[in-house]
């Protein structure tokens, strides 16, 4: 059973600390996709910091990274993904600090955007962003007494990646897993099947705890994250069962699939239906007519594979 734990406290601006060797300042840019805020981590001790996700481009949230680091130097700045709510601030604080910019690489959706989509969600993709040093899934990056591993865990971008930090015990989970809700999964940018490999790949890993891009800490995340892959199991065979039962429109099954929904979250919750969609009709389980997107017509195909999905 999926709970999320949405208990926060965000006292912007304040370095916070929330492990070993870690701080957490909160930008003040809450709203419907960033909960209380955007997330900055400082990792290292008095030294050397690594950054990790500067935030939205806000003098103010500049100025309390800056108070934070104090007369520590900045070695490295890292970007979990080219969202307009995390990386816009990294040029600014390399200006400052004269730290490098390492990512995975620029604005990646997962596939590319068709002119008619113009519905885009959660802040929207940065692509001013380009990072000064690109990650490959393994890097690991070298800090003054601490290292981080790039985790690549595409699904909420073509890009993100999560940084496990050395010790196995705490991994900067993104948007890719927080405590306070699911992860956007919303194509372009998003994909599904992408989500699901990222979800199988942390369960895989040996930390307990992550550190989001917003919200407080997840607490036992390989159980959290195995919630979070049952929810979207059941969520596509509610998607499936809604075809199965005659439902051809996306509109139709967001009505019966998401029963209370608040109308303003709509949206969203069409985008991710389409998620699923695209995944289903790249299977070979669901047509669309013509193409998989918001106004298309689908129908479950008459085959008994089952899903992939373990
Ligand atoms: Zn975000």
């Amino acid at each position: 059973m999926l709970q999320h734990d949405r208990a926060f406290e965000p006292q912007w601006g304040a370095a916070v600390p929330v492990a070993p060797r870690v701080r957490r300042i909160t930008a003040e840019n809450p709203g419907p996709f960033t909960f209380q805020g955007t997330n900055t981590y400082l990792v290292g001790d008095a030294g050397a910091l690594a950054v990790i996700d500067p935030g939205p481009d806000d003098p103010r949230h500049l100025a309390a990274l800056l108070s934070a680091i104090g007369g520590a130097r900045v070695s490295h700045i890292l970007v979990t993904h080219t969202h307009r709510d995390h990386s816009p601030g990294a040029a600014a604080l390399a200006a400052a600090t004269g730290a490098p910019m390492l990512a995975a690489g620029p604005h990646r959706p997962a596939r590319p955007p068709r002119p008619d989509e113009t519905a885009r969600l959660d802040a929207g993709g940065d692509t001013d962003f380009v990072p000064d040093i690109a990650l490959a899934d393994g890097a690991v990056v070298e800090g003054e007494g601490f290292a981080l591993t790039a985790v690549a865990t595409p699904g909420h971008t073509g890009n993100h990646l999560a940084f496990a930090l050395d010790g196995g015990e705490w991994l900067f989970s993104g948007d890719h897993v927080m405590a306070w809700s699911t992860s956007i999964v919303a194509p372009p940018d998003g994909a599904m099947a992408d989500y699901m490999d990222s979800l199988a790949r942390l369960a895989a890993r040996p930390e307990r705890a992550y550190l989001p891009g917003h919200g407080g800490p997840v607490r036992d995340a390989p159980a959290y994250v195995a919630a979070l892959a049952a929810h979207r199991r059941g969520r596509e065979q509610a998607i499936r069962a809604r075809l199965a039962a005659g439902d051809e429109t996306i509109a139709a099954i967001v009505q019966a699939v998401y029963v209370g929904l608040d109308p303003a979250l709509a949206p969203a919750a069409g985008l991710s239906v389409l998620a699923h969609l695209e995944d289903l009709v790249a299977r070979g389980l669901v047509a669309a007519d013509p193409l998989p997107a918001l106004t298309a017509q689908f129908r479950p195909l008459p085959r008994s594979t089952p899903p992939v999905y373990e």
